[in-house]
Order: structure tokens, then sequence, then C-alpha cells
């Protein structure tokens, strides 16, 4: 595959997330120079940030860098960097990068930039119920369940359960990692699962 003179085809792709990952693998073996350009040095996992969320992973578990993705591919140029705009007549992508504006010819674009979240016109729920598509996102989440799993652990305002002492008022459940529910019964469980999943603190 040639461009318009005989150097080879240049692709750029913007975006490693799933999308765009997979589509500079499959060009692995392609006659064509690749640049890969994400506004993250690494590539996020997303279906595994809710174990992010609630403590099961640390956040460098699910976002492994992409050139270490990627370092056994010799076709692929990785650039981190923001794209800003994209001149489709002089077939130019702008990026923007610490320190640096840069731009980049192509032949062919392929624009895997994912997507945001929609509260469709809700903006309010926003406060109750935050964004889950960044590390940032999870780790707000987790600030905010183990905040809440301290204040709760901590606090004498809440009733023991019933027929409990006051050394045994708070449990957690490990099911659901939670001590936000009433005590002695959490909104997660089934009433069958509820009895094993419940345990002292
Ligand atoms: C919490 C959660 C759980 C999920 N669970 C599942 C699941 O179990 N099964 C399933 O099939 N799917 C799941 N999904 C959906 C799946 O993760 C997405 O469909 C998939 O990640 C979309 O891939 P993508 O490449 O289109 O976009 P993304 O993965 O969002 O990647 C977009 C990339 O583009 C980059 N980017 C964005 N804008 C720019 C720009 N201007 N310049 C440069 N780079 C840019 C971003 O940094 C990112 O790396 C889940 C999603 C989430 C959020």
């Amino acid at each position: 595959m040639q461009g318009r003179t005989d150097r080879p085809h240049r692709v750029v792709i913007v975006g490693a997330g799933f999308g765009g990952l997979f589509a500079t693998k499959a060009l692995r073996r392609a006659p064509v120079e690749i640049t890969l350009i994400n506004s993250t040095a690494y590539h996020l996992f997303q279906p595994l940030l809710y174990q992010v969320a609630t403590g099961i992973l640390s956040e460098g578990e699910i976002a492994p860098p992409i050139r270490e993705v990627l370092r056994r591919q010799h076709n692929v140029d990785v650039r981190l960097g923001t794209v800003t705009g994209i001149d489709v007549d002089a077939r130019t992508v702008t990026a923007h990068a610490p320190g640096l504006d840069y731009t980049v010819e192509y032949d062919s674009l392929i624009v895997a930039a994912g997507a945001s979240q929609s509260y469709f016109g809700n903006e309010q729920f926003a406060d109750f119920a935050p964004g889950m598509k960044s590390i940032d996102d999870a780790l707000e989440l987790r600030a905010r369940i183990f905040g809440a799993t301290f204040r709760g652990s901590t606090s004498t305002s809440i009733p023991a359960r019933p027929g409990s002492s006051s050394s045994t008022r708070w449990t957690w459940c490990f099911r659901h990692s939670a001590t936000t529910c009433p005590p002695g019964r959490c909104n997660g469980c089934t009433s069958s699962v509820s009895r094993s999943s419940w345990r002292r603190r």
C-alpha cells in the first residue's frame, strides 16, 4: 500500500482504547507507518474500573503503558497528546502535549477517541452518581466508599444490630463491600446469602 509518493502509507490513529489498540494491532503486518496518539501514556482497561473503585485492584494494574503493550510492534510510533484539531483537506492532525504542540500528516485516519458519559439533561445527578470512565473517576468513587466506611465505623449515631452488643454494632458485607447499609442487612444481598456475607468488624 503506497501513499501519494513512494513513502509508506501513513496511518494516524487517535485513541488507544480498545478500538485504537485493536486497529493498531490489526495493522502490525501491513506495510504502513502508524502514529498512535493518545491523551494518556497508558491504555485503560475500563471494565476493571469497578475493581479500582472498590479497592480490589490498584490503578496501575488496569492501565499498562501503551508502549509496553505495543513493544513488539515495529511499525507504530506511540505519541502522547490530546488531539485538538483535524484538517481533512490538508490531511493533518494537530495535538497538544505538555509543553508541546505538534502536527502529524496522514494518508489514512482512524478516530477511536471513545465516548463520554451522559446524564441526558439531568446534570444534577452527577453529584450522586459520578462518572466511571477514567482512573480519576474510580479513585474519586473509592474515596467516597472508603470515606463512608470510615465514617460509619467511627460513628456512634447509628444503632446497633438487633440482638448484638455495642461492640458488634458494625458489620461489613464482604460480598458487596459496604457498611453503609442498615446494620444486619445489606441492601445488595438476598436474605439467604446475607447471613454468611456479614462479618463482625
Ligand atoms: C466501567 C465500565 C465497565 C465496562 N465493562 C464492559 C464489559 O464488561 N464488557 C464490555 O464489552 N465493555 C465494557 N465496557 C465498555 C468498554 O470499555 C468500551 O466500550 C470501550 O472501552 C470503548 O473503546 P473505545 O476504544 O471506543 O474508547 P475508549 O476505551 O474510551 O478509548 C478512547 C481513547 O481515546 C483517548 N482519547 C480521547 N480523546 C482523545 C483526544 N482528543 N486525543 C487523544 N486521545 C484521546 C482516550 O484517552 C482513550 O484512551 C465498560 C465501560 C466502562 C466505563
